[in-house]
């Protein structure tokens, strides 16, 4: 899971987080010590940050796909959808990063045919859809999901395409860093 403060983009015209703040929850912010899967010290529900003025660099720079994409609909408003997408800016990998409070949100409809759209559209591009539930992986793929379990930020996640007598089908291993 990438550093969220790494990826910088800006909000299309009319977004607006409004009462979400979910990102305040699903993330690492060590400049207010906040852990994923906790609501940070500083969230006020359905308001924001207490501390907007004056917030981390790390939760400035952040906007999540919903944010800076205006063809993703309302569905995918992470307060609604109870998850937030990002694009990793260096593997361009999907990132969904899930509510702990709802861990299968992502398995649901609209969702879960969405994300295996995207998986098969970016499979051949090697990039993946992963699904991330606190720090441990799933990752998306056109035919099954496969969950990796905790990876560290060092550790590199490799699909192989393989032909077989009903057309490709994908291996995925994790190589953990040394
Ligand atoms: S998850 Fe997206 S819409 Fe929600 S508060 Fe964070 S940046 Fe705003
Ligand atoms: S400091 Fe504010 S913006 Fe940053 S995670 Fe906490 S509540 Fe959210």
């Amino acid at each position: 899971m990438p550093d969220p403060a790494t990826i910088v983009a800006h909000p299309a015209p009319g977004r607006a987080c409004g009462a979400c703040t979910l990102c305040c929850k699903v993330y690492d912010v060590p400049a207010v010590e906040s852990v994923a899967g906790q609501w940070c010290c500083h969230t006020k529900a359905g308001r924001g940050c207490a501390i907007h003025a004056t917030r981390p660099d790390h939760c400035r720079a952040f906007h999540c796909l919903w944010m800076t994409e205006s063809w993703l609909g309302p569905e995918w408003k992470p307060e609604r959808a109870k998850m937030v997408l990002s694009l990793d800016p260096t593997s361009r990998n999907m990132n969904v990063q899930v509510d702990p409070g709802q861990p299968n949100a992502w398995k649901r409809e609209p969702y879960y045919g969405q994300l295996k759209r995207w998986a098969a559209a970016s499979v051949a591009l090697k990039r993946h859809v992963l699904v991330h539930l606190d720090k441990a992986t799933t990752v998306v793929l056109p035919d099954r999901d496969v969950a990796l379990g905790i990876l560290t930020p060092d550790d590199r996640i490799v699909v192989r395409e393989r032909m077989g007598p009903g057309g490709p089908t994908f291996e995925v291993e994790a190589i953990r860093a040394a």
